[in-house]
């Protein structure tokens, strides 16, 4: 996941390849809650490990399930026994609900009927999310539950309900303003149900029913045979009781789906496709329907029980009018892919949008706009004309929203014909349903290398470009390109293998440095085949080695490909003495950082002595000012600032410092104005 302040897409060109979609975030909440309220243990497979399903687990926890484990770990199902409908008496707990909808409203419900004393909150967001319908409906049963602050939303009070005027006429709740407020009803009423029917009969128009649909075969799955009539009505008859599947497969997001099915019609321009695995179109889910969006939009699309394949069809897509009630959540898919479309694109009832993370209506309009589309907005549908021709396309900071869905769908937008950047704040809000959504797209896409941003930071032995360049990557979620490592790993494994440092074993270092099993992991450990030799590439005599072996011709030469296939999306911080000289010699950003001798080797020495490797600051100097001239005096790519870069004295800066300038010059340089 980037959690990064922003990500920066560079402008991509194709997609083709295989992405294995994360499960569905509306399956696996309910799954959670429906395995909670039964009796026995359930095994949930592919579940979705995301902010809103971490909120329900701990909730669940809290309430006094067993769990198992007790965080979600990928690829192993999550064990649940449930609580057979009762919690014990007396329970009470105050519940933190974050920004999970799917959470608050179902938990609501459930917990006002089974009793207890509980307070939920969440984000300052949940808590401008209304919930008034769900507690007037809970209301005419007897449950009772207060709002702590504002009437309508958000935090709540329950306590044990009163169910001695329960009568036998229907619950009314109110359909058109969120479907979760009826699923919550659904859900929570089967535990009422022992010795009576429990209708429940929805006041107004039900909008997304097609989540209805998934609340309705879920609770099949868990013994509940909910009698529908019509979407108006409906009954859950009396005896009825939860009961466990023992197994349940939690289907992948036909919502995430979306992104991908979106990203082949605009891009894969192949045979191949995109292939997405996890959810196929017998899905339970009703985005599954933006399939048949995206076929009138021009997508070929192709798909069994469990893939889909898409493929370019028409192109430029073809603009469209679409009542977009069915498919609330993909529909805004469908805003960004009318960026490519050849003409006006209308998505219509979409009123949904304005009470989801943000009001989606107000922010798709904005952001689309700062793309170079003509949008017009209304109180429940969007209109969007893209940008008349590629001149007219702007490169723009997208604002999220705290929004996965606005921040995904816009990733889309890094297709333009413009060949610009797309910036996306606060990236990490995929959180919510996709944690890895940008690894899934960078894995599928490709672009001409020159797009790939490269960030270039030379200089002299100890004077920081390392941590330097580590920090820039981590703020930019870029790779990192420790170069010095690889001429360390080269001298360490050809000392190793006993042979002389020097130009008469120069083609056998050179064989040995072009297979180097070698391996950066996350952590910023390397790895020489099975072994970490992050320490023992540190040391000054592994800096010396590396020195000698950098200086044949033949080695920089093997070390070429190795370095070059560090330039990966969304894009890379090299460190060395050459990236900006020889290696990379096109990158748009290229800073030669020094510092004093003196204050180098007083650096080297703080360092050695923090990590308990003993020191003398005299020596240290005398070591680097010998490497440094045999650094700058070699005949093959000798240290020195390349002609365009920028040079930086770090001698009485703080790291802190050098890095925000490095990011600074970085911001100049970006097409975004201040972001
Ligand atoms: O940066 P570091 O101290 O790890 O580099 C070790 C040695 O590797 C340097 O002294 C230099 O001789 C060599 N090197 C190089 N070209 C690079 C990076 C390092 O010649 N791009």
């Amino acid at each position: 996941m980037y959690s990064t302040t922003f990500l920066d897409l560079p402008a991509l060109a194709q997609a083709q390849g295989t992405v294995s979609l994360p499960g569905s975030k509306s399956i696996s909440n309910r799954v959670l809650l429906l395995a909670a309220l039964s009796q026995g243990t359930t095994v949930v497979h592919d579940l979705l490990d995301s902010d809103d399903t971490r909120v329900m687990l701990q909730a669940l926890q809290q309430l006094g399930c067993a769990v198992e484990p007790a965080a979600i770990v990928p690829g192993q199902p999550v064990r649940i026994t449930g609580l057979s409908g009762r919690l014990p008496a007396g329970a009470s707990a105050r519940l933190f609900m974050g920004n999970a909808g799917t959470a608050m409203r179902p938990l609501t419900a459930a917990l006002s009927v089974l009793g207890g004393d509980f307070q939920l909150s969440g984000v300052p967001r949940m808590h401008e999310r209304p919930i008034g319908d769900l507690v007037d409906a809970l209301r005419q049963l007897g449950c009772r539950i207060d709002y702590l602050g504002n009437p309508g939303f958000p935090p709540l009070h329950i306590q044990p309900p009163d169910f001695s005027a329960l009568q036998d006429q229907p619950i009314q709740v109110r359909g058109d303003v969120s479907s979760q407020f009826l699923t919550s009803l659904l859900m929570a009423l089967p535990l009422l149900a022992a010795t009576r029917d429990i209708r429940i009969e929805v006041v107004g128009e039900l909008i997304s029913k097609p989540y209805i649909h998934i609340t309705l075969e879920l609770l099949a799955r868990f013994g509940i045979a909910v009698h529908n009539e019509d979407w108006q009505r409906f009954t859950i008859p009396a005896g009825s009781h939860y009961r466990s599947p023992g197994e349940i497969h939690v289907e992948a997001d036909a919502s995430s789906a979306s992104y991908f099915i979106a990203l082949g019609a605009i891009a894969a321009d192949s045979a191949e496709g995109v292939r997405i695995l996890g959810v196929g179109q017998d899905s339970i889910q009703g985005d599954i329907r933006f399939i048949e969006a995206a076929r009138a939009m021009g997508a070929e699309v192709e798909g069994g029980p469990n893939w889909l394949r898409i493929r370019r069809g028409a192109w430029p897509l073809k603009a469209i009018s679409l009542d977009c009630n069915h498919i609330p959540d993909a529909a805004m898919t469908l805003a960004t892919m009318a960026l490519y479309a050849d003409g006006t694109t209308t998505l219509s009832n979409i009123a949904s949008w304005r009470v989801k993370e943000t009001d989606r209506i107000a922010a798709m309009t904005l952001e689309l706009r700062k793309l170079g589309a003509v949008v017009e907005e209304g109180a429940d549908y969007i209109r969007i004309t893209p940008p008349a021709t590629g001149a007219d396309w702007h490169a723009a900071s997208i604002h999220t929203y705290d929004d996965h869905r606005v921040a995904m769908c816009f990733s889309l937008a890094a297709f333009n014909p413009a060949g610009l950047p797309v910036r996306i704040e606060d990236p990490k809000c995929v959180a919510k349903t996709f944690p890895d959504y940008f690894e899934a797209l960078f894995s599928v896409c490709a672009t001409a290398r020159e797009h790939i941003p490269v960030i270039c930071i030379d200089g002299p032995t100890a004077s920081g470009k390392g941590t330097i360049a580590a920090e820039v990557a981590q703020a930019l979620g870029y790779h990192l390109l420790d170069s010095g490592a690889l001429y360390r790993l080269t001298g360490l494994a050809a000392s190793r293998a006993g042979m002389e440092l020097d130009e008469a074993h120069s083609a056998q270092i050179a064989a040995l440095a072009r297979e180097l099993p070698v391996r950066f992991d996350a952590e910023q450990r390397i790895w020489l085949g099975n072994e970490d030799v992050t320490l023992a590439l540190r040391s000054e005599e592994s800096g010396m080695n590396a020195s000698r072996v950098s200086a044949l011709p033949a080695v920089r030469e093997a070390l070429m490909d190795l370095q070059l296939s560090f330039q990966q999306l969304p894009g890379l911080v090299a460190d060395g003495r050459d990236m900006g000289t020889v290696i990379f010699p096109h990158a748009p950003l290229k800073v030669y950082l020094s510092a004093s001798a003196a204050c180098r080797a007083e650096r080297r020495h703080k360092q050695l002595i923090s990590k308990g490797i003993a020191a003398n600051i005299d020596a240290l100097r005398a070591d680097l000012e010998a490497r440094d001239a045999r650094d700058m005096n070699r005949s093959v790519a000798p240290l020195k600032p390349a002609q365009d870069s920028l040079l930086l004295d770090s001698s009485a800066l703080s790291i802190e410092e050098v890095a925000a300038q490095v990011l600074a010059w970085w911001q100049e340089r970006r097409p975004f104005g201040r972001g």
